[in-house]
């Protein structure tokens, strides 16, 4: 999972790409990068953490110009060293490009055995240098074409954005797996990012969506853009974007992610109601909004019984089981006088490995509640992602081990209830199709 920023004819590029990736933080915290181009030169700033850590405003004395891509990185493929850092710059026959990437590239593998066979030496172990390398190694005259080659070679989710010196091209995979829309800065510059709120933060009017199977082309200095449709499209944004990753303030393909979130908390009241029960308390802040939901249409008291530490990183930042159980408990502490003698529903938005849940129940049942039901928002995540989000392998997803009884009696809940994936699809709009993969195992691109 990653966020993904392109910024051109605008006279501080870089920095609004800066404020557009701090506005997504939240897509990936591993490592970060802007590259940005004054017409002549594409210079590159990139390192591992967050993106205040990374950037100074000695920064933007260096990435000069009117053009910029950037890039927050959460690894899914390759792993988390400064050379796995994007964007991804090179200098090639054509000239210089810089490509940044949100998604994951399914046939990877044999592309690249391919590429070093051919004599390609790579520098990281990301997917997307197998893009960089394709480009690169192409005949064809133009960058367009030997893009559009390269995209004929790849296979999976991608968003990509690929700078060369006077030009942006803005690319969406013919499922549309992850998000990325485009916005009309003030100062009359394009950007492209992986979701909304960067446009927020940065003052830019929303556009549109970049459709599935799309390449829109910008050009320094033109205030006309490309858009050509490059494949067929099968329309499946990523159910998860919804449940977890992206903001809550973000609109993808029209639809506010909060409100959606607070329809799955009702469909989920509707679905596994709790009788008798004292309160409704989310875990903070991924079930906050389902929990209002859940309130809403159960009539059950909502109640902020759990406090979050909002000095701790997000649980998966650190790579080892060990360190995840401790982070939990450093990051969420419940209030006692609240919970005592209480009988409580508790709603997050997924289990993936069961230590969240687990540990709330636990320290909710120190506390004192005499009862903890546990309810999620979305049906019980059963396959990886092979898209782009996080969820390795069978082996550490909990729901694919064990049945829910089990799974009830791991995290030590008086019951666990998941939302079904009929309704989950009913709270997004059963209009049109997702990406379900976590969830029913159905892998549509092979
Ligand atoms: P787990 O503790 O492994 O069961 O993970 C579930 C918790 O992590 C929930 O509170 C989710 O909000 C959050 N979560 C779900 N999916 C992801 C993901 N891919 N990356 C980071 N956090 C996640």
């Amino acid at each position: 999972m990653c966020a993904i920023v392109g910024v051109i004819n605008s006279k501080e590029a870089a920095k609004v790409s800066y404020y557009a990736l701090f506005a997504m933080q939240h897509r990936g915290q591993e490592a970060t990068g802007i590259s940005a181009c004054d017409n002549d030169k594409i210079k590159t700033i990139k390192d591992r953490g967050l993106v205040t850590k990374v950037f100074n405003e000695g920064s933007f004395e260096i990435l000069k110009g009117t053009l910029a891509a950037g890039h927050n990185r959460y690894s899914t493929a390759g792993n988390d060293s400064i050379l796995d850092a994007q964007p991804i710059y090179a200098r090639y026959s054509l000239g210089e490009i810089s490509i940044v990437h949100n998604g994951n590239l399914i046939n990877k593998n044999e592309v690249r055995a391919r590429l070093i066979e051919d004599g390609a030496i790579f520098q990281s172990s990301m997917d997307t240098e197998n893009v960089v390398h394709l480009i690169a190694r192409s005949k064809k005259e133009h960058l367009r074409d030997r893009i559009i080659e390269a995209l004929q070679v790849i296979k999976g989710a991608y968003c990509f954005i690929i700078l060369s010196r006077h030009k942006m091209f803005v690319i969406r995979d013919r499922y549309g797996v992850r998000p990325l829309s485009i916005g009309r800065l003030k100062d009359g510059g394009y950007i492209a990012a992986s979701e909304t709120c960067a446009f927020d933060l940065v003052g830019a009017e929303f556009i549109r969506d970049v459709n599935p199977g799309e390449m829109l082309t910008f050009e320094s200095g033109k205030d006309e853009y490309k858009a050509e449709q490059l494949f067929d499209t099968d329309s499946r944004i990523c159910a998860f974007e919804y449940i977890y990753f992206a903001r809550p303030d973000s609109v993808i393909e029209g639809k506010n992610v909060y409100e959606i979130r607070k329809k799955m908390g009702e469909a989920l009241a509707e679905e596994w109601g709790v009788p008798d029960a004292d309160y409704i308390i989310p875990v903070p802040d991924s079930g906050v909004a389902a929990a209002l939901g859940y309130a809403a249409k159960s009539g059950i008291p909502f109640e902020n019984g759990i406090v979050r530490n909002h000095y701790v990183g997000r649980t998966f930042i650190e790579p080892t089981q060990e360190m995840r159980s401790q982070k939990v408990k450093l990051k969420l502490s419940p209030i006692a006088a609240l919970l005592n003698g209480k009988k409580i529903v508790v709603i997050d938005d997924s289990i993936v490995r069961g230590t969240t849940s687990k540990q709330i129940v636990s320290i909710l049942k120190h506390a004192g509640a005499k009862e903890v039901h546990m309810r999620i928002a979305s049906p019980a995540i059963k396959h990886p992602c092979r898209y782009g989000i996080d969820t390795p392998s069978y082996q550490e997803l909990i729901s694919a081990n064990l049945s829910e009884d089990e799974v009830r009696d791991y995290i030590g809940a008086d019951s666990l209830k998941f939302l079904s994936i009929d309704s989950l699809v009913k709270s997004i709009g059963d209009e049109r199709k997702y990406s379900l993969v976590s969830f029913d195992g159905n892998y549509f691109i092979q």
